[in-house]
């Protein structure tokens, strides 16, 4: 398969995938969301626009439960609620990815699965479906969400490769990817997340839902779940910083947050600047693939864009925090403020770069999102427990 045009990182493309698909969030997507189609007509495909909050999940709930009652919309509503959970999750035991990131150190540096795993990875293992979704992701930066389990299944107990290696595949070529939903959907599939429970790609299943496309043979249906560490207890969520008022404040986007009112609103007047801070090429110590960098870098610039009359003056969008040291000194800078980055490269580099501030007296303040301050500190045990809160979240917002 050769490479599909980028989708445009932009809000308004945001905004049009959501219109197209507000009529089929209620019980369309609860009958139909598990069809891996051509085309992926029964899913959103919002992801990569949801990951970087080009458009936010309060935004999409909101027009999703503007249109279908909540009991029409549940699947749906709790889709979105799984990828809070597990950033929440993820917030509350940080550990988990630098574990899951030595895990992936290992792997490299043994060396002796190479070769399995670069044919693995060019979707030349001769398993038919598996090849086909290792081509689309490396194509496409996309796959539903029922070929993700699939090929993660494959991956783990037919082919028999570490698990940390397909979740940095993953990462480098997902345009939606993120350390969160990614790192512990594959530790769910594992068998690590929840223990003893592991996910087995059945063949009727597959044939099933992909309309009858692959009908594989051979592919490992009984095998024991990977075996870990108990996850660490979880630590109280954070509640990030306050803004202090009457200080000369710049604005810092990442593409964590691509949606920065919330900011503006909690300033007492408005930036006389912005500068932007990628990390994208922290999700992966090999190098991430360039529509991953093309759409990433996109999404900040459309951000910086839209909201460039109320951000003051355009400072750099660069992946190197000492630049932003740079800039803010020289612009005099007394406070920076950027949206709270969940655990992950960008919030690495905030904490590098928060230190190389506090040395020039200046303060980097982490603001939290609202709908992350209420849902996150829910994340204590398993979605089952999560998904009790739903419906006050729901309420919030
Ligand atoms: C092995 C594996 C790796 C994954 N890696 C990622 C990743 O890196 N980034 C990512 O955003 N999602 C990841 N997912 C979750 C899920 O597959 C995608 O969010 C979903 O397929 C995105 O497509 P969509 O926007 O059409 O989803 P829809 O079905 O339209 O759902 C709407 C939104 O809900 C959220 N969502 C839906 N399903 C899930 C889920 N199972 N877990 C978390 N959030 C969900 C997404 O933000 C999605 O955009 C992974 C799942 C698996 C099994």
């Amino acid at each position: 398969m050769t490479d599909t045009a980028l989708p445009p990182a932009t809000r308004t493309q945001a905004l049009e995938r959501l219109r197209r698909f507000l009529p089929h969030a209620g019980r369309d997507y609860a009958a139909q969301r598990n069809h891996d189609l051509p085309g992926h007509p029964h899913v959103s495909t919002l992801s990569p626009w949801l990951r970087h909050r080009l458009i936010t999940e309060a935004e999409v709930l909101e027009a999703v439960l503007g249109r279908h009652s909540l009991q029409a919309a549940e699947k749906f509503v709790q889709e979105v609620y799984w990828r809070t959970y597990w950033k929440g999750w993820l917030e509350l035991r940080p550990a988990i990815w630098g574990d899951y990131r030595a895990g992936l150190d290992r792997v490299l540096a043994d060396g002796s699965m190479t070769d399995r795993l670069a044919q693995a990875e060019a979707g030349q293992t001769g398993i038919a479906c598996f090849d086909a979704w290792m081509q689309e992701l490396v194509a496409t930066g996309y796959l539903h969400n029922h070929a993700r389990m699939w090929a993660a299944s494959i991956w783990i107990f037919t082919l028999r490769l570490p698990w940390e290696a397909g979740a940095d595949l993953f990462l480098r070529h997902l345009l939606d990817g993120d350390p969160a939903s990614n790192t512990l959907s594959w530790r769910w599939v594992a068998g690590l997340q929840t223990k003893g429970k592991h996910y087995l790609a059945r063949p009727d299943n597959i044939a099933k839902y992909t309309g009858g496309r692959f009908q594989p043979t051979g592919l490992v249906t009984d095998a024991e779940p990977l075996r870990g560490p108990d996850a660490p207890k979880p630590r109280p969520a954070p509640r990030g910083d306050t803004p202090r008022p009457g200080l000369k404040t710049a604005i810092l986007l990442t593409e964590e947050d691509l949606s920065p009112g919330f900011l503006l609103d909690a300033l007492d007047g408005p930036p006389v600047a912005h500068a932007a801070l990628l990390s994208v090429t922290g999700r992966s110590p090999r190098p991430v693939a360039p529509r991953v960098l093309d759409f990433t870098r996109a999404a900040i610039t459309d951000a910086r864009d839209r909201w460039s009359d109320r951000m003051g003056a355009a400072g750099p969008l660069t992946d190197d925090p000492g630049d932003i040291l740079t800039w803010a000194k020289a612009q005099g800078i007394e406070q920076l403020v950027t949206p709270y980055a969940p655990v992950g490269p960008a919030a690495t580099a905030l904490s590098r770069l928060d230190r190389a501030l506090a040395a020039e007296r200046i303060t980097l303040v982490r603001l939290l999102r609202p709908y992350d301050a209420s849902a996150w500190p829910h994340a204590t045990h398993g979605f089952f427990r999560f998904k009790e809160a739903i419906p006050a979240l729901v309420a919030e917002l």
